[in-house]
Order: C-alpha cells, then sequence, then structure tokens
C-alpha cells in the first residue's frame, strides 16, 4: 500500500511518515506543491494525505489535480485550520476524511486503513477470491480457512494483484506498488520475482493452483476465470 504525504511542517511529517511506515505502509514525502504536483500526475497512490497549507501552493489545488486525473487515491485532508469553508470545499470536491491538527498518530493510523479499505475492495472486511479469504484489517490470508503465513511484501502483493483481477500489471508497476520512490534507486526489479516467487511456493504449498500468471515480456495478471 502505498501513501504520498504531502506537509512542509518537517518534524510532523517526519513523524507522520514513521507512523505510517511503521504500520507496513510505502510513503513517499514531500514538502512542496510542485512537487506533489508532479508526484500525482505520475504515480499512482493508494491514499494521498493532504495538508491544506503549502508554501508554494493550496492544497485543495492538489486535490483537484487528483480528481482531474481520475486518481484511484483516497484523499485525507490534514490541517491546523478549523475552517468549515475548507471542509466543505475539501468533501465537494472529493476528499475521503477530514484531521484537524493536532490528532493522534493511532487516529491517524485507522483513518488511513479505513480509507484504504473503503476505496480498494469497498470496504469489505472479508475479500473472498477462490479457495482464499483475505481479512484486511488483520492483515491476514486464510487458506480454506487455515492461515497463510506471509511476508508484508508478500502479503501487499497479493493484495494488489486481488485488487487489479484480470489486468496485466507490469514489473515497474508492481516495483513501485512495493517500494515506492526507492524504485529510482533499484538496480533491477529482481526483488520481484523473489517475493512473486515466494508467495507461489507458499500458496502451492497450501494446494492453491497458480493463479498468478507470467506473461513473458509484459509482466503478471491474476487469473480470474
Ligand atoms: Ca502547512
Amino acid at each position: 500500500m502505498k501513501i504520498l504525504l504531502v506537509e512542509d511542517e518537517a518534524a510532523l511529517r517526519g513523524a507522520l511518515a514513521g507512523s505510517l511506515r511503521q504500520a507496513g505502509y510505502v510513503v513517499e514525502e514531500v514538502a512542496r506543491f510542485a512537487e506533489a504536483h508532479e508526484k500525482i500526475a505520475l504515480h499512482q497512490y493508494d491514499c494521498v494525505l493532504l495538508d491544506l497549507t503549502l508554501p508554494d501552493g493550496a492544497g485543495l489545488d492538489l486535490l483537484r489535480a487528483l480528481k482531474a486525473n481520475r486518481s484511484a487515491a483516497g484523499v485525507l485532508i490534514i490541517t491546523a485550520r478549523d475552517a468549515l469553508q475548507d471542509k466543505i470545499t475539501g468533501f465537494d470536491l472529493g476528499a475521503d476524511d477530514y484531521l484537524i491538527k493536532p490528532f493522534h498518530l493511532s487516529e491517524l493510523n485507522a483513518r488511513v486503513r479505513a480509507i484504504i479499505r473503503r476505496r480498494q475492495f469497498n470496504g469489505q472486511q472479508q475479500i473472498p477470491f477462490r479457495e482464499l479469504l483475505v481479512l484486511p484489517n488483520l492483515a491476514e490470508v486464510h487458506v480454506r480457512g487455515e492461515l497463510l503465513s506471509l511476508t508484508k511484501k508478500e502479503y501487499d502483493l497479493l493484495l494488489y494483484f486481488l485488487a487489479n483481477p484480470g489486468r496485466i500489471l507490469t514489473k515497474e508497476a508492481i516495483a513501485e506498488h512495493l517500494i515506492g520512490d526507492a524504485v529510482d534507486a533499484a538496480d533491477s526489479f529482481d526483488f520481484i520475482y523473489t517475493h512473486l516467487k515466494n508467495l507461489r511456493k507458499k500458496l502451492q504449498e497450501k494446494g492453491v493452483e497458480n493463479y498468478i500468471r507470467t506473461m513473458y515480456g509484459v509482466g503478471y495478471k491474476l487469473s480470474h476465470e
């Protein structure tokens, strides 16, 4: 799960990013409007945390840009201003939720979790797929009632496929989903093969057919027929 954090207060940004990373999210941080604008034009996010007052622009304009790009990202507005008009405008523009500073990190985490769940799987508490059952609240996968032990990356990978059934996911898209910004510094996408190989092996050991098909030279696809 990939989050874009737009916040110009360095100390707060650091605390939020740290808390979200600890919760297992891939977090990209930006302090400026221009940088955020470029990122949302180029990349996909599961959730965008948006400060409304930025030194070089208005957070609400980023929200407008996200919606103009038909982004699937959930949007959580974070701001010190308890201004009713901003709140109303934010919701009118399609923001999912609103947090007034200061707030507890645990509350932030709960709101982000709820937004991503609502966005990704229509808020389902349980995601069934063939003999698999995913419980997103617990980050658990069960096979015919038996818990499957996955690493965080294997779980993220499986969820990414389940969120995109039948769609070809390129290696680049998968790499970016799993490690975010760090993909620019990666020498190769070989780490994907490792996670994918382990995920397939664990599923196979539980008697699950290989639904994740390799599309040679293109990427991978979760077969849902
Ligand atoms: Ca600010």
